[in-house]
């Protein structure tokens, strides 16, 4: 992955920019650490174009998951159980998308499954930025209701992608398929507009869930 100085400059102000936006949704002895990883994550990914993934905490324990080839989310089972093991809400993670697409439907799920979890970035190498925090209304709902949220999830992420293709009126013709710089900048919209749409339906349901999106396609 080959960045000129002037692309790096500009990917890295976007991204303090976008950070500082948010900045203020974050308790203060997370809000550094929270920039450190963004920081070092997509730095690091600026170099050599990889995923990574950290989670960490106050107490400044973290771990890294390099992403394998798959180009999904990968956390080994051994961090796995690290995670399950602490506290409700006293985590976060932070991943960088080379791709800048918004998060996935595996993202989306790894979070909301794991309740240690309080929120989530994910940063795009154009300093685009997805932040998303639970608060404290979901960090306090029951375990069943989150496997219950999770067995629909999938379904709902993909009938939201859909809408945004029906809502737009774009056909995935054989035509439009050819063009894979249009496809990829709809499914990023069509992400988007799932990550929308996921956010305003928990933010409603769980007052104090806070989200902040700023695209790479605008
Ligand atoms: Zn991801």
């Amino acid at each position: 992955m080959i960045h000129t100085h002037e692309e790096r400059e500009l990917a890295i102000n976007r991204l303090l920019n976008n950070y500082l936006a948010i900045a203020e949704l974050i308790e203060p002895p997370m809000r550094k650490l929270i920039y450190e990883h963004i920081e070092a994550v997509f730095g690091l990914g600026l170099d050599d174009g990889k995923e990574r993934v950290r989670v960490f905490n106050d107490k400044s324990f973290y771990f890294e998951e390099e992403e394998r080839e798959e180009k999904d989310i990968y956390v080994s089972d051994e961090a796995c159980d690290a995670i399950k093991a602490e506290k409700r809400g006293s985590l976060s993670m932070t991943h960088n998308h080379p791709l800048n697409v918004p998060p996935s439907s595996k993202d989306y799920k790894f979070f909301f499954k794991y309740l240690a979890l309080n929120d989530m970035a994910i940063c795009g190498h154009v300093g685009n930025l997805y932040f998303i925090s639970k608060g404290n209304r979901f960090n306090k709902i029951k375990e069943e209701a989150i496997v219950n949220f999770l067995g629909i999830f999938d379904e709902e992420f993909i009938k939201l992608i859909k809408q945004y293709f029906i809502d737009n009126n774009i056909r995935l013709s054989e035509e439009f398929l050819l063009n894979a710089k249009e496809k990829d900048r709809q499914e990023c919209l069509a992400r988007e507009y799932a990550f929308k749409s996921i956010c305003e339906g928990i933010s409603r349901q769980y007052e104090g869930f806070v989200y902040y999106m700023e695209g790479a396609w605008k």
